[in-house]
């Protein structure tokens, strides 16, 4: 838990959010200002600033949830494709200093921009 770091507080539950899945490493939300419907971020519960600070034991686990939430989400939302997005430093596009993985549903000619 780190002061002051909204998806800490999102985490445990201080600030609402809508949950789409949780086990003991990883929460999965929904974006507040999502770009399609069905934009989740998966958040590991452990802060992590980055990919560079990220545990090893949450690294290996990520990949396999990122695989079952995109297909869960794309069969949820009727998507023709996925973009899954990890900004890591405010260069790169990162606003929220907790690590999280953007599975964004897409379709043909949908004009998001990511
Ligand atoms: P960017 O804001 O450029 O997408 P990030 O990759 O850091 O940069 O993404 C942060 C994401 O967190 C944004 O998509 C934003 O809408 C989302 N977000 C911020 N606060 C909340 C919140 N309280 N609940 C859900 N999503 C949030």
């Amino acid at each position: 838990m780190e002061e002051n770091c909204i998806f800490c507080k999102i985490i445990k539950g201080e600030i609402p959010s809508f949950t789409i899945y949780e086990d003991i490493y990883f929460k999965a939300i929904l974006d507040r200002a999502p770009a399609n419907l069905g934009h989740t971020l998966i958040l590991p519960k452990k802060h992590a600033q980055d990919i560079f600070d990220l545990p090893e034991e949450e690294a290996q686990k990520l990949y396999p949830l990122v695989k079952k939430l995109a297909i869960q989400i794309k069969e949820a939302v009727g998507a023709e494709g996925i973009n899954i997005v990890q900004n890591n430093g405010e260069a790169a596009g990162q606003s929220v200093g907790h690590f999280h993985i953007h599975i964004v549903p897409r379709y043909k000619e949908d004009g998001v921009t990511l």
